[in-house]
């Protein structure tokens, strides 16, 4: 179980007065003092993506899941919705569906990192770099794919993926991990982009986990594209290079902002795929669960897990329409596309209540400046 240190300072407190929210002053040494709400401001993010993810390939984690062991899922006390359509389509991509959460903005679809008219517009974690946070992206598939690029990159188009490892180089990123070697060492320019990674601090891992210089910025480009499907034989990547990066920002006391994507819940549901998507969900699971240990261990981390937008119209149904078929579940799909549907969005730690209610994916964005009281 958690122990809350505030837990304690309250019950200690009820017996002269009321339990009252506590506050700290910390002496900053730029900023100078600042009164914080200690109980309520968190000092670092992490925000999982399952692309793709509706509420149907949740509920898939609470029926294929481990025997006996509750989703990771349930360890969160906030949940909320949000409606995912896109600044030009009732039904979002990728690209516009993880730049309305880093730029706070709706875009078209395709777009990374950019608004309506093509204009560049700072992330969430670019704007929290100039505070002196750092910042990291992880995905399984390629690194310069629409969902992880659109936190670093600001093109008109997501399949730009040259021009998108170019802004991945001149990133503020301190830690990435991913597929996506070809966009780096293959390209049109003949250019050796991983040279170039080297000559802007980073200690580039292109075999496996745990090879990178933590004295360093941290890169890992484990595929020539995207990662291996779960169901293909993909190791443990997702909730492995989640605990990395929360071990290599540990080493500092600066904050830190951690993007971590499940990318092929959605490639799942592309092939409509049922095991695909399933092994997928599950192993996005653990990375939560990884990043819910470190948040309850540290008690100042605010976790938000959602998606994007749903893949396949993806359901658990029965086996034929009649209840003689409701002892099994034999998924199935209405689409080989993504679909509108409202999408689940769960909270942990401090700033967590921010994130309750039904409302635009956009307001992901500002709900993170307000957990953090700006
Ligand atoms: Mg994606
Ligand atoms: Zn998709």
């Amino acid at each position: 179980m958690f122990f809350h240190p505030f837990a304690a300072t309250c019950s200690l407190f009820l017996i002269l007065s009321s339990c009252v929210e506590s506050t700290e002053i910390s002496i900053d040494k730029e900023e100078g003092a600042q009164i914080t709400s200690s109980a309520e401001t968190p000092t670092n993010i992490i925000f999982l993506i399952g692309d793709g993810m509706g509420t149907s390939q949740v509920s898939a984690a609470y029926f294929y899941g481990e025997e006996d062991a509750q989703p990771n899922f349930s360890r969160f006390p906030i949940l909320g919705l949000i409606n995912t359509t896109s600044g030009s389509d009732r039904i979002t991509d990728s690209g516009a569906g993880a730049t309305a959460f880093s730029i706070g903005q709706k875009s078209y679809n395709g777009a990374i990192g950019v608004d309506m008219q093509g204009e560049a517009v700072q992330t969430v974690n670019e704007l929290l770099e100039d505070q002196g946070w750092q910042s990291g992206v992880i995905s399984t598939s390629g690194i310069t794919h629409a969902t992880p690029a659109s936190f670093y990159a600001h093109v008109a188009k997501r399949s730009q993926q040259y021009d998108i490892a170019t802004s991945l180089v001149h990133s503020n990123i301190s830690f990435f991990a991913g597929g996506g070697q070809k966009w780096f060492m293959n390209r049109p320019d003949s250019l050796n982009y991983l040279d170039s990674l080297t000559h802007y601090g980073f200690s580039v891992g292109t075999e496996s986990l745990g090879s990178a210089d933590h004295s360093k910025r941290v890169g890992y480009l484990l595929a020539n594209d995207g990662l291996l499907a779960k169901h293909e034989g993909r190791d443990d990547f997702l909730p492995n290079a989640t605990a990395e990066a929360l071990e290599y920002f540990a080493q500092s006391d600066k904050p830190f902002f951690l993007m971590v994507e499940g990318s092929q819940i959605d490639w799942g549901g592309h092939e409509n795929n049922g095991d695909y998507v399933i092994q997928e969900v599950l192993d996005f699971d653990k990375a939560i669960g990884v990043a819910l240990d470190y948040a309850e261990k540290h008690g100042n981390t605010l976790v938000v897990v959602t998606a994007d937008h749903e893949t396949g119209g993806f359901s658990l149904s029965g086996d034929g329409k009649s209840m003689s078929g409701y002892g099994e579940i034999s998924p199935t799909f209405s689409t080989g596309g993504h679909t509108a549907t409202l999408i689940p969005v769960f909270a942990y730690g401090p700033g967590a209540n921010y994130f309750g209610g039904v409302y635009e994916n956009t307001a992901i964005f500002s709900k993170f400046f307000e957990a953090l009281g700006q």
